[in-house]
């Protein structure tokens, strides 16, 4: 592996609701640098679309906790308090770090704060909606959740939101073209101190 790749990741966190999907597929396309999407493992089930080795690794809990025996996570967490263990894997890693690309993390603020532990130099972006009012609005108006995961994602949230300076930078994301811009503007600067 090369050196000078070997240690570029970049994790981006915020409540759900906050757009990061949207971001992350705008990132991944135009983004200065290159980011290789790290494929999480989830114990929770796929959602109508969703591709095994493309959304996520699904794995039943007795899979998930093999590996977990075995080392191969660089973190994991329970997310939501849902039951479901989420988790990102080393040979994500070393798959982006082998395509000399920064590995890019879509991962809840435990991970995140676990993989800073590892890697301090790490990339942490936190996105967030521009009020409280207006995250909950973004998340009703998706209608795909239960009363229930709404208000335990809110919670999620509101404990997220508190983390948000723990990250090295904020991103609102408002206007879907500014913030892209702005992470954009971010990652060439990080790429360009990493090369300096
Ligand atoms: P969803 O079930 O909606 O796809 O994701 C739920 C949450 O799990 C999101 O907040 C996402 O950031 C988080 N998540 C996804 N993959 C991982 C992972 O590998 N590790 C951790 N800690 N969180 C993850």
């Amino acid at each position: 592996m090369d050196q000078k790749h070997g240690h570029r990741i970049v994790v981006l966190s915020g409540p759900s609701g906050s757009g990061k999907t949207t971001l992350v597929r705008h990132l991944i396309q135009c983004a200065p640098v290159k980011l290789v999407k790290s494929v999480s493992a989830t114990t929770r089930p796929p959602r109508p679309g969703e591709v095994h080795g493309d959304d996520y690794w699904f794995l039943s809990a007795d899979e998930f906790r093999a590996r977990l025996g075995q080392d191969k996570f660089i973190e994991h967490a329970e997310v939501f308090s849902s039951g479901f263990l989420y988790g990102t894997l080393w040979s994500e890693l070393d798959r982006a770090w082998g395509q000399e690309g920064w590995a890019f993390l879509e991962i809840d603020v435990q991970g995140a704060m676990k993989v800073v532990q590892q890697y301090p130099d790490a990339v942490t972006i936190f996105v967030r909606t521009p009020s409280p009012e207006e995250f909950e609005r973004r998340l009703r108006a998706r209608g795909t959740e239960s009363e229930d995961v709404i208000q335990r994602r809110l919670a999620t949230a509101a404990t997220e939101l508190q983390l948000a300076d723990r990250y090295k930078y904020v991103v609102v994301n408002d206007q879907l073209e500014t913030a892209v811009s702005e992470i954009c503007a971010i990652l060439k600067a990080e790429e360009k101190a990493r090369n300096a």
